[in-house]
């Protein structure tokens, strides 16, 4: 940024159940190499219902199902990033939404090297705009998020 401190944005990271049981320090190294501070972190348990709300947009895709049903299997990690430019940022280390493109496209993407077999759902979401990165850091930490705004750096994971 010109003249001063760089400005630092939040993102959400969702790391969903299959990847979160089966890889979860891989993909914390990958998130800590590409310059992401992990400013507030949960584990959280959806249910069904609470899938199908997240994702509401999504109900009459042929994905959905299997989309709601691989979110609420198990818990998930919920992560707040915090990093210059974390929207956009995170969305360039994730990659392309479908695993095949994101496989093709963006080899070394997260989305391309934690996908799980037989799954068609890719394993991590990022919030898409900078609206969208508010909503979702109020639907997964509410009381939290003043807080970590004024100091992300003190929030990191132990
Ligand atoms: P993104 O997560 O990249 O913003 P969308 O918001 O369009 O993508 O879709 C939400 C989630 O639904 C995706 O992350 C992915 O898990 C799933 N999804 C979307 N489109 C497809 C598709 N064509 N095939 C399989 N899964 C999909
Ligand atoms: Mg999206």
């Amino acid at each position: 940024s010109v003249g001063g401190k760089p400005k630092i944005q939040r993102t959400i990271a969702l790391i969903r159940p299959d990847a979160y049981n089966q890889r979860r320090g891989s993909i914390m190294d990958k998130i800590t190499e590409a310059g992401f501070k992990v400013a507030l972190s949960k584990e959280i348990q959806l249910s069904k219902d609470q899938a199908e709300d997240f994702y509401k947009e999504h109900k009459e895709q042929p994905y959905y199902e299997e989309l709601t049903n691989s979110m609420s299997k198990g818990p998930l990690l919920a992560l707040a990033l915090a990093r210059e430019d974390a929207v956009t940022g995170w969305r360039e280390a994730i990659g392309p939404t479908e695993i095949d493109k994101a496989k093709e496209e963006a080899p070394n993407s997260l989305r391309a090297q934690f996908s799980i077999e037989g799954v068609g759902i890719n394993q991590i979401h990022g919030s898409d705009s900078v609206e969208k990165a508010e909503e979702e850091l109020e639907y997964f930490f509410p009381s939290q998020k003043t807080v970590a705004l004024i100091k992300p750096d003190a929030y990191q994971t132990k």
